[in-house]
């Protein structure tokens, strides 16, 4: 394949495969929970109302502009990792696949940590007026949140990619997992419903990993949460909101109580309908007799 189609195919499979992704997972996710299910649903709803219209389309509008800087700095690294200049390496089993999976792991934990700290200098007053603050607009997040961004804070977003495939050797589809397994993680973080069971943040080892209810508090409480993928750096640094496992309780509390509730009508309607069922047979049988 020529430079130029390499450059040809680089751009198309980096454009159309954010927004496919994109598309797929914020867009269902927000069809299923605040379209077709988000009444079935709405014991799980974390804030119970739902945005306004026109956040809903800030953060379409605001999301299509973060995947095209995504792509500009995608295609730039993908363009180095084809002529050489990166960490990426090739074959897979280079360096045999303990180390494809340590890849992984490693990487997740340095994006965790940088965005903990980028979204910590995010909030420092001068950046969160002028750039941070698009964000903050929602202050009841839908999926599409997850990257509704100022242009600068895209950048800063997505300028973990270069430094990660500069520094750390990768096998390229190893980052690909990462980008994909951040991208649920941030959209699950907006979605505003909790999905997890009761008692995760206090298990010994699930209380590590964030929830939808902690960046959604981070949203609504702004000054606390502000960690991605795992709860190591806000407890690291006192900044957990103290009522966070209080709220989180509150929430799977109605929830779990509304589909025991639920259930509960189910059963009670199958007896009922039962009953008649039997009635009748008795009655027919009556009525020959
Ligand atoms: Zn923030
Ligand atoms: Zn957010």
């Amino acid at each position: 394949m020529g430079e130029g189609n390499t450059l040809w195919y680089l751009i198309g499979y980096i454009f159309l495969g954010l927004a496919v992704m994109y598309t797929i997972f914020a867009g269902f996710a927000y069809l299923f929970l605040y379209k077709w299910r988000g009444k079935f649903y709405w014991a799980s709803k974390i804030q119970q109302y739902y945005p306004e219209r026109k956040h809903i389309m800030r953060e379409i509008w605001l999301s299509v502009s973060t995947l095209v800087i995504f792509g500009v700095v995608l295609l730039g690294v993908a363009w180095a990792n084809y002529h050489g200049y990166t960490q990426a390496y090739h074959p897979a089993d280079k360096y045999g696949y303990w180390y494809y999976a340590f890849s992984i792991v490693i990487m997740v934990f340095i994006h965790d940590a940088y965005f903990y700290w980028a979204h910590r200098l995010l909030h420092w007053k001068p950046l969160f007026k002028t750039v941070h603050v698009k964000h903050h607009l929602s202050i009841n997040p839908t999926p599409f949140a997850a990257l509704a961004f100022h242009p600068m804070e895209a950048v800063s977003e997505i300028l973990v990619v270069p430094l990660v495939a500069f520094t750390i050797p990768h096998y390229p589809t190893a980052m690909q997992i990462v980008f994909i397994y951040s991208l649920l993680v941030n959209i699950g973080g907006h979605m505003g419903y909790e999905t997890v069971p009761k008692g995760f943040v206090r298990h010994w080892v699930f209380k590590w990993h964030n929830t939808s209810t902690h960046h959604n508090m981070h949203h609504r409480l702004v000054k606390c949460n502000y960690g991605l993928y795992f709860n190591i750096w806000d407890r690291l640094m006192g900044t957990n909101h103290p009522d966070y496992e209080k709220h989180f309780e509150e929430v799977v509390d109605r929830r779990d109580k509304e589909r025991l509730a639920k259930l509960n009508k189910k059963v009670w309607a199958k007896k009922n309908k039962q009953k008649p069922v039997k009635e009748s047979v008795g009655s027919r049988a009556v009525q020959q007799g």
